[in-house]
């Protein structure tokens, strides 16, 4: 789940299922800081509301000198700081408790207040290009106080050319209120109506096989019932397969109307354009990862002879490669993690070791608590949160560790930049998480008892390289192979995107060569990632934790000024381009290097697994 709801709102989510017993005080949140009570939340939505209409007070008015643009500025963005404080403090409140209807409802009351927002500010940026650059320019240079938003005035000035009349404007907006719609037609099928299969596992237990029980039960140690799992899993979406196909073929077709009325080649090139990404990183990402296969079915290989199965399939690649019996309390994890973080330095370690002992975070799981877990920091003048499911286990830790890593790259921006340069792009946040990822593997593998426990971390690292590399790579080539299709006019039925998915999915298993044999059935995962309906959004992932290996490489390797060029990312927030902060910082994704980075270590942690097999065989 990676879906923003409000404006300026989009919490880092990651999903990861568990259900435990209550929280005790210690370990949940304090919100606090962010309103008193009840009474304050709703005092202050109301002046946001009163305050919404006075927008157009500024109507016709941006141009007249850089005190008025600033006093206008000022005015929109103090109403903006406010709603996202309302907006946080409400999703937290529920994520605690979603069965608490009066949460919800303060949640449903923001929704409508952000669209009155939406639909105020809305005169704001087609007046701005109005008013021209040259002149903005000007005021931007005579008035300091406007510095804060200068990035984001030269954002709405870059867009000119992709912004139409007043009159093709409101059609499109009028549009928006039919082009969600594949999306939600996906969402209710896939989560609510698909009449999901149960299934008799060996031991008894009867599986419900909702999208839930698949993610859990395909990793079962049992390569019978991983089996039985996945046929009766890809059958039944199987027997959906033309109306998925409707649905993802609508969304390509939506996404290629919102692109091309925008004067856009591509809806690659529009997907881009809102962060300024060139479109060699895509390409590069792509062409790097196909030329690094061999790496893949290396660990497919690997895991495979650990697995001890002749012949691999798709339904083995979940099971982990080793078990671990090892319980990881909260305190010691909170421990293991804070010393990981040691090679970023004395500053960052303070900040993450204050987040994780203050109460910033809502550790455990409780009735109706959202699953997964996630970090937001969208408030700037306040702490940042993170929600977790805390389960005792290595998962939970490396979670831990990850979430934080959002959360200190928010309070790091917070605290050098100007709420409107404070927030970060998805592209620059995966960083920042990852590379906590990366120490943390560095760490356990110095404190690690035994072999066997080593092996448990090399395993999960590999597999999350896997998963958050390549299979999100694999994603981006067929998004980008679809998109193409039907820019080109081609229709897409369900059975053709199985075709093209399966095409796809054979070459990065190695079927052909015997690594991994991928059965016809599977051809149709395409119908089970929502990330399809966001669109190009995936590839971030892969970007990322090639960005935070290159980063964590030269930061362990202590080379000179690493760790400040690194913190010098994560204080940067969103004031520039991601990628040009992110090759300032010393690492250019739109080069080859970083994903070489990314493959040598996976090449590495296969290197100490094989030689720990090697020493055992002996
Ligand atoms: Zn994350």
């Amino acid at each position: 789940m990676f879906f923003a709801t409000l404006p300026w709102f989009s919490p880092l989510l990651h999903a990861a299922d568990s259900a435990a017993p209550a929280a005790d005080p210690g370990t949940t949140w304090d919100l606090t800081p962010l309103y008193a009570d009840e009474a304050a939340w709703r005092a202050a939505k109301d002046r946001v509301a009163a305050g919404i209409p006075k927008i157009k007070d500024f109507e016709g008015r941006l141009g007249e000198s850089a005190a008025t643009l600033l006093q206008a500025m000022d005015f929109v963005q103090g109403l903006r700081d406010e709603f996202v404080r309302l907006s946080v403090y409400a999703s937290l409140v529920l994520d605690e408790n979603t069965r608490n209807s009066a949460a919800l409802e303060r949640t449903q009351e923001l929704g409508l207040l952000g669209t009155q927002f939406a639909q105020a500010m809305s005169v704001i940026d087609p007046e701005l290009l109005v008013v021209g650059e040259e002149k903005i320019r000007g005021f931007l240079d005579r008035e300091p106080g406007l510095k804060p938003y200068r990035f984001s005035l030269l954002e709405v000035l870059r867009a000119a050319p992709h912004t139409l009349g007043r009159e093709a404007e409101g059609v499109l907006s009028a549009a928006s209120l039919v082009t969600g719609t594949p999306g939600s037609l996906y969402g209710i099928l896939a989560n609510a109506d698909m009449p999901w299969p149960t299934i008799k596992l060996s031991d008894g237990t009867e599986a419900r096989l909702d999208q839930s029980g698949y993610a859990r039960w395909r990793a079962s140690a049992n390569r019978a019932d991983r089996e039985a799992v996945f046929d009766a899993f890809w059958k039944k979406v199987r027997d959906y397969e033309r109306t998925f196909g409707v649905t993802l073929f609508s969304q390509m077709k939506t996404d290629w109307f919102n692109a091309s009325t925008r004067k856009y080649p591509s809806t690659l090139a529009a997907a881009l354009d809102a962060d300024n990404i060139p479109e060699a990183v895509y390409r590069t990402l792509l062409a790097e990862t196909n030329a690094n296969l061999p790496t893949l079915h290396r660990y497919f290989k690997l895991r495979a002879r650990m697995l001890g199965v002749s012949e691999m399939h798709y339904w083995d690649i979940y099971p982990p490669i080793v078990a671990l019996d090892k319980k990881f309390p909260l305190s010691t994890s909170r421990d293991l993690a804070i010393h990981a973080v040691a090679p970023l330095g004395a500053e960052y370690q303070k900040l993450f070791a204050d987040s994780l002992s203050g109460r910033y975070t809502h550790y455990y799981p409780q009735p109706g608590k959202r699953a997964g877990a996630y970090m937001n920091g969208s408030v700037h003048n306040a702490h940042a949160y993170v929600l977790m499911n805390y389960n005792d286990d290595y998962e939970s830790l490396s979670t831990l560790a990850h979430e934080w890593g959002h959360g200190v790259h928010s309070l790091l921006a917070n605290a050098n930049q100007p709420s409107p340069d404070a927030r970060y792009s998805i592209f620059t946040a995966e960083i920042a998480s990852t590379q906590n990822e990366v120490l943390l593997l560095d760490h356990m593998l110095k404190v690690a008892q035994s072999d066997d426990e080593r092996l448990y971390y090399l395993g999960s690292a590999l597999e999350n390289m896997r998963g958050t590399f390549f299979r999100q790579a694999m994603f981006a080539e067929f998004e980008l192979a679809i998109h193409e299709a039907v820019e080109k006019g081609n229709s897409l039925s369900g059975a053709k995107l199985s075709q093209m998915y399966g095409d796809i999915l054979r070459r990065y298993h190695g079927d052909a060569q015997g690594v991994v044999k991928i059965d016809d059935l599977v051809t149709v995962e395409w119908a089970y990632i929502p990330h399809f309906y966001r669109r190009f959004y995936v590839y971030q992932y892969a970007t990322s934790i090639a960005a935070g290996t290159a980063f964590a490489d030269r930061i362990l390797a202590h080379e000179p000024g690493a760790v400040d060029t690194y913190l010098g990312l994560l204080k940067a927030g969103g004031s520039d381009h991601p990628y040009e902060l992110v090759k300032r910082a010393g690492v250019d994704l739109a080069t080859p290097a970083p994903y070489r980075a990314l493959v040598a270590r996976m090449n590495s942690i296969m290197d100490q697994i094989e030689a720990i097999l090697a020493k055992r065989n002996r």
